[in-house]
């Protein structure tokens, strides 16, 4: 977490502003203690840890929660994403296509397929796949299509359903920031052939730990995903599928994720009742804020603006001490290891967004004070940024 002053200064900051660090997962986990001791407890006293009762209830609830027929719980977000692909028998020879503003989630899974990253740009307002850049890059190798719901805002899935079903090429949705997020109202990870999901800590809904899911409504990639999470067994130590992982959600960390996915839709309310007061207190600043697509809700899960002069702005919300940070600030393409895979070209609009953006502390346990002395320090870092 950042926030707070640089270290190894004694000097007093030249005005004390107010300290709001960048993320505090300490607020949300008090205020649940007692329900997740007794969950923890319930874990511990059972005698059982690996793939029981509280996996089988914590996928029901979040299958639910998703409006998908099923839910399959595994180890974190990136490996969902490459159980997904995998399901749908992406491997070596084979293309998909994803977006590079995402940080590297999408090329790791992809080239732990055997499959190669195709990186298009994205739409300028939702930071998300741009369908036109999508349409171009469709070849008779695309095996799949891996949208990203970046920020906590659905990608433009009509326009890329269209174009996936035209092809005859699945979707496999990167919902790892966009729990709960709508598009007509359909539910992020039920518009796709599968929808992956993170619960890492800081995720709109975190485990203790490491987390993620896969949902879907197809029944026989659901079994498939379920075998290739636990070594490609069929049933215990009979393998039907080549290949698989060990990727299983721990009983402890569905027994947490069970206590808190009650509360997630009055978190994403939350996170967008702040960001509705953003938009309010930081208008006429300047800085580009972000929208939410006509038609659905945004979940928020980080508050992204953009601004010229970035670094600098940073820096002064840094010394009144508001913490912020960059996502991203290196897309995948522009990445050394990954350059053999930047489009020739390069692009234009997810390579301008990198340099421009940055995030805002955004969490549902800020308060309306906190959220008006961000913009205060916001305000008072534009004005001194104009005056040099
Ligand atoms: C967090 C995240 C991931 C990876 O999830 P892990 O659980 O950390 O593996 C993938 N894609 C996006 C967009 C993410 O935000």
């Amino acid at each position: 977490m950042t926030g707070g002053r640089p270290h190894g200064h004694r000097k007093a900051l030249p005005r004390m502003g107010p300290r709001i660090p960048f993320g505090d997962l300490k607020r949300q986990h008090n205020a649940l203690q007692a329900e997740l001791e007794a969950a923890m407890l319930r874990v511990l006293t059972s005698g059982w840890y690996i793939l029981g009762p509280e996996v089988r209830a914590f996928e029901e609830a979040f299958a639910a929660f998703c409006t998908t027929r099923f839910c399959i719980g595994v180890a974190n977000g990136t490996e969902a994403l490459q159980l997904a692909l995998a399901a749908l028998g992406v491997g070596s020879g084979d293309e998909v296509v994803t977006v590079a503003n995402a940080s590297v989630y999408q090329a790791v899974t992809i080239l732990a397929t055997g499959a190669r990253p195709v990186f298009v740009d994205v739409d300028e307002d939702s930071h998300t796949m741009d369908p036109a850049a999508l349409a171009g890059a469709i070849t008779s190798r695309t095996r799949a299509i891996m949208p990203v719901h970046l920020y906590g805002r659905m990608a433009d899935m009509d326009a890329i359903l269209a174009i996936a079903v035209q092809h005859g090429i699945p979707v496999v949705e990167d919902c790892d920031q966009a729990h709960g997020a709508t598009l007509g109202g359909r539910v992020a990870g039920s518009l796709g052939v599968l929808g992956c999901f993170s619960f890492y800590p800081t995720k709109n809904l975190g485990a203790l730990g490491d987390g993620g899911a896969v949902v879907t409504n197809d029944a026989a990639l659901a079994e498939k995903v379920r075998r290739l999470r636990q070594y490609g067994w069929e049933r215990k130590y009979y393998t039907s599928d080549p290949g698989g992982l060990n990727s299983r959600l721990d009983e402890l960390q569905a027994a947490l994720l069970a206590v808190k996915l009650p509360y997630l839709p009055a978190w994403n309310a939350r996170r967008r009742a702040i960001a509705a007061r953003y938009q309010e207190r930081l208008t006429d600043t300047g800085l580009i804020l972000p929208a939410a697509p006509v038609d659905g809700e945004h979940v928020y899960h980080l508050y992204v603006v953009r601004a010229a002069g970035r670094d600098a702005l940073q820096a002064r919300l840094q010394e009144r001490g508001i913490g912020t940070e960059i996502h991203y600030p290196l897309p995948t393409h522009l990445q050394p290891v990954y350059a053999s895979f930047a489009p020739p070209g390069g692009l234009p609009v997810t390579e301008r967004l990198a340099r421009e953006v940055f995030s805002l502390p955004m969490y549902p346990e800020l308060t309306d004070d906190e959220v008006d002395a961000v913009a205060a320090a916001v305000h008072e870092a534009m004005r001194k940024s104009r005056e040099r």
